[in-house]
């Protein structure tokens, strides 16, 4: 028997909301499901389950099972949102615009040049959050503070008219030392207030932050969203 999981969903929602009792930030937390790695099929039990957000890490991966999750939902007035997670080469970023809702793992401005010329060209406006780098030992993520706040600037001014950025993303870094993983949790908090007080017009708000090992020190610490694969659909093969 594979992982059951609408139990799975059914428990993690549950520590969610119990979660969100102990944070002191008021928020709302979307659960976004990441299938990377697992089958289509797995995506519609999660889908059977009410689960409607997904993130993947691959687009040609994304591209493939999501095409035909969705025709298999066709006509079930079913709607389902995915968010592309993981590292973004620049020959991706036409599909990647094809196909999702939202990038979440935007790490630098040369990416967002390129979404919004693609988007431009697609007629479509791109929900994208900036990925910061937060923890030590994490690689992903802008390092340049500089550039974040000349990004945003940039979004002020509407420059990139077919892209709304609406989040920070971080990754924090694999320990076990909670401290660290906390810290790394509340940069990110801060630095999104930072980024609303200086950029009032962005509509930043989302924090996507936290994953199967550690959601819930995120939620404690303000995340909107959290991103559970292995929680869900078992380990990755
Ligand atoms: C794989 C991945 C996740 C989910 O990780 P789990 O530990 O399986 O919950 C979340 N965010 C990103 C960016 C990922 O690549």
């Amino acid at each position: 028997m594979s992982e059951n999981i609408c139990e799975n969903l059914k428990r993690i929602n549950d520590e969610i909301s119990l979660a969100l009792t102990k944070s002191k930030y008021n928020q709302n937390v979307k659960l976004c499901a990441v299938s990377k790695f697992h089958p289509y099929t797995d995506v519609l039990n999660a889908i059977e389950s009410n689960q409607f957000l997904f993130g993947e890490n691959r687009v040609q991966e994304a591209s493939e099972k999501f095409n035909v999750v969705r025709d298999s939902i066709q006509g079930k007035n079913i709607n389902i949102e995915l968010h592309i997670i993981g590292q973004l080469q620049s020959n991706k970023v036409k599909k990647a615009c094809e196909i999702c809702d939202c990038i979440e793992s935007v790490d630098r401005t040369s990416l967002v040049e390129e979404i919004e010329k693609q988007c431009t060209k697609l007629n479509k406006t791109m929900k994208v959050f900036l990925e910061i780098h937060t923890g030590e030992d994490s690689k992903s993520g802008f390092t340049d503070l500089e550039e974040v706040y000349a990004l945003c600037s940039s979004f002020a001014e509407n420059k990139y008219p077919h892209i709304t950025v609406c989040g920070l993303m971080t990754m924090a870094p694999f320990t076990d030392d909670e401290k660290l993983i906390r810290k790394s949790f509340s940069t990110l908090r801060e630095l999104k207030s930072e980024l609303n007080t200086k950029y009032p017009s962005l509509p930043i708000t989302e924090l996507s932050m936290g994953m199967s090992g550690d959601y819930k020190i995120a939620i404690e610490e303000g995340a909107t969203i959290v991103r559970i694969g292995t929680a869900i659909f078992g380990e990755r093969k």
